[in-house]
């Protein structure tokens, strides 16, 4: 049973490692000269594996998929993955958040050994073989620097990723590829992602790469259910990002792509009831300028200070009542996504519908689907790795199961 595994991420080796542990020949080929590249990137703010939230809680995270990443969590779920890190050699911990980091953080050590467990039970890894579809006679065809390769295998596991930070290697060129044959996918979009706002160019130049914290984000969905989430977001030179607006990013690029615009709540003051804050801006300001009354009363000055003279209408900046209501919930609007390149993941991809239990695609026999690729999305929180993880174990099951059944027709 020759198995050729297409893209080195954390999908792809998963599906390799459940292949080879089945007794399966597996090659693993990827376009970039390393493998594992946006994985490792992952590790650079802290590598956020999977959540330690409650069974019902982490399979809402996953929206309208709930259902099918269920099932693939049922192979391989958040517990499965603590117990196969600790295989490695690398221990876990939960953090206040309840989401589960390595106990170094990192991304590196974790993969260095992996490789190695995988290079050692034999997977094959071939690196800078860039996947261009298949020949006339179902040949999968290779670009390398050594010009083109033709492989056969007995089936095939596509791990491409998504089409954010394509310079990791994930460009999303594979849609043409499975378009051309009918696999049904929907588009690729920005999920966990920045927004463009229209600032002026003084808070541009004055604030960008500012954190606004603490600060409460709300809004409502295009079904009419309000969110609000606390945490913390960034101005940047074109709008903004940060953990909570990624949190809330797939309702507001929803609401954009029917409405042309998003719309949010900043409450810049998420600790102070409104009553307090009018009661204190009500308080003689005597010979202080604005700034330092706002400072002194409700604690604000730098990027929020600015944000308000940004929003607020001068005439309503002085008046106690209708500043502190815009300090509680200070319109924003936003114009665009950023795009998919900047963003941490991607929506979208190949449909579910099309995939049967083991995510083979039903309209190419032999050629199976894993990881970022398909048609699901989460917030960050470690519900990505933890359904590419999931995925890629299902399909590396699955090919060999689909070959064995096929041996004994
Ligand atoms: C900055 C950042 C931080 C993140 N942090 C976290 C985190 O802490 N926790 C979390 O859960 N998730 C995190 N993620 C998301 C997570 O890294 C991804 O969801 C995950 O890597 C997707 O895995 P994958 O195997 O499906 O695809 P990828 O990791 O994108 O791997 C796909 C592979 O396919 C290869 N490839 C693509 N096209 C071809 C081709 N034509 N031929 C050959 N090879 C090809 C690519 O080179 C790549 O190696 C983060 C993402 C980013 C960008």
């Amino acid at each position: 049973m020759k198995i050729a595994v297409i893209g080195g991420g954390p999908a792809g080796l998963m599906a390799a490692e459940a292949a080879i542990s089945r007794s399966a020949r597996v090659d693993v080929y990827d376009a970039m000269p390393s493998v594992g590249r946006k994985f490792l990137l992952a590790g650079k703010g802290g590598l956020n594996l999977t959540h330690s939230e409650p069974a019902e809680k982490f399979l809402a995270r996953y929206g309208a998929r709930r259902a099918e990443i269920q099932q693939l969590l049922n192979g391989f779920g958040p517990d499965v993955l603590r117990e196969w890190a600790r295989g490695l050699g690398v221990e876990t911990f939960v953090g206040t958040s309840g989401r589960i980091f390595p106990i170094d953080l990192k991304s590196a050590p974790l993969l260095r050994k992996w490789l190695r467990r995988l290079r050692h039970s034999g997977v094959a890894i071939h690196v800078r073989h860039r996947w261009c579809g298949w020949d006339e006679n179902g040949a999968l065809r290779f670009a390398t620097p050594q010009g083109d390769r033709l492989v056969s295998a007995d089936a095939v596991i596509l791990t491409l990723g998504g089409g954010s930070w394509p310079q990791l290697g994930s460009n999303g060129a594979w849609v043409q590829l499975l378009a051309e044959r009918g696999v049904s996918i929907k588009p690729l979009r920005p999920a966990n992602c920045g927004f463009d706002v229209n600032w002026s160019q003084h808070l541009r130049t004055r604030f960008a790469g500012h954190p606004v914290k603490p600060v409460v984000v709300s809004g409502v969905t295009l079904e009419g259910n309000e969110f609000r989430q606390q945490g913390e977001l960034v101005v940047t030179e074109a709008g903004i990002e940060g953990s909570v607006i990624y949190a809330l990013s797939a309702w507001l690029r929803d609401e954009i792509t029917a409405k042309g615009l998003g719309h949010i709540l900043l409450d810049l003051a998420p600790d102070r009831a409104l009553a307090r804050i009018i009661n204190d801006l009500s308080r003689p300001r005597g010979s202080r300028s604005m700034a330092s009354h706002l400072k002194r009363c409700v604690g604000i000055e730098g990027v929020k200070a600015c944000l308000l003279r940004e929003f607020v209408p001068k005439k309503e900046f002085f008046d106690p009542v209708l500043l502190g209501a815009s300090i509680k919930a200070l319109p924003i609007q936003l114009l665009a996504t950023r795009p998919m390149e900047e963003a941490i993941s991607t929506a979208g991809g190949v449909v579910f519908e099309t995939l049967d239990a083991r995510l083979m695609i039903g309209a190419l026999p032999g050629v199976f689907c894993a990881g970022e690729m398909l048609d699901w999305e989460a917030p960050t929180g470690g519900y990505l790795l933890t359904a590419c993880f999931a995925s890629g174990h299902t399909a590396g099951a699955g090919a060999v199961a689909w070959l064995q059944s096929r041996r004994n027709l």
